[in-house]
């Protein structure tokens, strides 16, 4: 299977080439040619299989130019029962009788992110040792809280490459950063930056895209590459999860064979929810997504109305991970409801970076209306929503989760939709004590790690031990610089 740019389709390259450049010269980004097609017979044959094979399975689908040994390996080191607390990287947890909550944050760092990120650096590394056997990967990530903090861990002490977080200086919780800046390994590296996410997600795309930076790092035997979800091999993992949901529920006789589903994402950079919508399109048998945003509410009003507005004020919330104005996915769903047309993606993005706004064809729109659902929530919504949820079902949620609860009711009562609904999790509510102890009704302020412990103590859940472990690591990270200083930084950090 090859993979082709969403901007330009020239020249298609292998999965391994893919995961290696992250993202095209032209900032384009990399989508498979066809899609792998999973009938009634394949889904029930993954029915019996556990989480480490039906990964097998659908990477092995995708990356043919991997060996079965290779895709064996890299799906063994990542989803140990040791890594993943409890056993299943995945679980399904039942919120009421038509609702599943797919808890994705059993994982190193707390986050979703560690579904993808724990793979990826063995995905890179054996790409890297098939097209650049003699270069050092260099990831740059710019980080919204949690990414960065499962690069950090999915990347440490990884030989053949290097890792540089950027994060927004006041953009991320307390507990978010405190796990960064106390990242252990000899090859991590992590800065602050003075601004938003937005702006540090631009800033590492320009630099990855430079030319003479690209020169500069391969004159030291480096290059670039990313772990953002605009890489392949970020959200290529992410299918898995959701066809393993889908198979979890059938085995437990939740749902029958071939009945459709809802699936409900709370949505930054639309990597999660676009997993989602290529399984569906590999035959995952799904009725509607529910795309659920904060304030930033920049998708909701694109999925309603077919344009997208980044000219808004940017909101700092309580769900930081999606406080996210320019949605890097997208471009690649544009891709595929569009049908493929380069020129028509190339315009938008051209637009968007110009004008800071783009309005996609009616055609497009409808395919994409006939598909998504969309709304938003304030953190009051949300807040009221971690509070009844532990209230009346003892169900303990983070912030991003609870929007995706509270969009998901609000789309319930509009639509009377009863069909079967997946919820992603997409966090442990222990990366955020404040603002959930605060929706608890606590006016507790103060160090996490106190917030942390009177929240186990009020719920009667325990603090999972990667947070926990943290109060004993000193901080060995405190550079903050200017987003025209990041480049500086990433030669200070990659030691050039
Ligand atoms: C990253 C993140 C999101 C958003 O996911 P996208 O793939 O960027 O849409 C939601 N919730 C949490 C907790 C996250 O870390």
């Amino acid at each position: 299977m090859l993979y082709t740019c969403t901007r330009d389709h020239k020249e298609p390259i292998t999965a391994s080439e893919a995961i290696c450049r992250g993202i095209s010269p032209g900032g384009g980004l990399y989508v498979p040619e066809s899609l792998p097609q999973y009938d009634a017979g394949t889904l029930s044959d993954m029915v019996l299989m556990d989480y480490r094979r039906r990964a097998k399975k659908v990477l092995g689908d995708f990356l043919t130019d991997f060996t079965p040994e290779e895709i064996d390996r890299c799906v063994e080191s990542a989803y140990r029962a040791d890594k993943f607390e409890g056993g299943h990287p995945a679980p399904i947890k039942e919120l009421e009788k038509s609702v599943t909550m797919l808890e994705l944050w059993h994982g190193p760092t707390c986050a979703f992110k560690d579904m993808a990120l724990q793979i990826l650096p063995h995905l890179l590394t054996c790409s890297m040792r098939r097209v650049h056997p003699d270069r050092t990967a260099v990831i740059l990530v710019a980080t919204s809280g949690d990414t960065g903090k499962a690069a950090l861990e999915g990347f440490r002490d990884v030989a053949g490459t290097k890792v540089l977080v950027f994060y927004p200086r006041d953009g991320v919780s307390d507990m978010q950063k405190r796990q960064m800046v106390t990242q252990e390994g000899k090859n991590v590296g992590v800065c602050a930056i003075e601004g938003n996410f937005d702006d540090a997600q631009t800033a590492v795309k320009k630099i990855f895209t430079d030319e003479a930076m690209k020169q500069e790092l391969a004159g030291h035997g480096m290059m670039f590459s990313s772990a953002n979800s605009i890489n392949w091999g970020r959200l290529l993992p992410q299918i898995v999860y959701y066809f393993s949901a889908y198979c979890d529920l059938v085995a437990e006789g939740t749902i029958t064979l071939g009945e459709t589903i809802n699936i409900v994402v709370p949505t930054g950079n639309f990597g999660n929810i676009l997993a989602a919508y290529y399984a569906f399109c590999m035959g995952l048998p799904v009725h509607r997504f529910v795309c659920a945003s904060n304030e930033n509410n920049v998708l909701t009003d694109f999925l309603q109305t077919g344009t997208y507005d980044k000219k808004r004020p940017f909101h700092c919330t309580t769900s930081p991970s999606m406080d996210i104005l320019v949605s890097s996915n997208l471009e690649r769903l544009l891709y595929a409801m569009s049908g493929g047309q380069e020129e028509k993606v190339c315009a938008w993005m051209r637009d968007l970076n110009e004008k800071g706004t783009y309005t996609v064809d009616e055609k497009t729109r409808e395919r994409i209306q006939a598909r998504f659902s969309a709304g938003w929530c304030s953190d009051e919504e949300a807040a009221r929503t971690i509070a009844s949820l532990q209230e009346e079902k003892g169900y303990l949620c983070d912030p991003h989760t609870a929007v995706a609860v509270c969009v998901y009711e609000k789309y319930r009562r509009e639509t009377g939709d009863t069909h079967h609904t997946v919820i992603a999790s997409t966090a442990s509510a222990y990366k955020f004590p404040q603002s959930v102890l605060n929706a608890l009704g606590e006016e507790m302020q103060g160090d996490g790690f106190a917030l942390a412990a009177r929240l186990a103590e009020k719920t009667g859940t325990s603090i999972p031990a990667p947070i926990a472990s943290l109060q004993e690591k000193s901080v060995r990270f405190t550079d903050v610089t200017a987003v025209s200083g990041m480049r500086e930084a990433v030669r200070r950090l990659a030691g050039i």
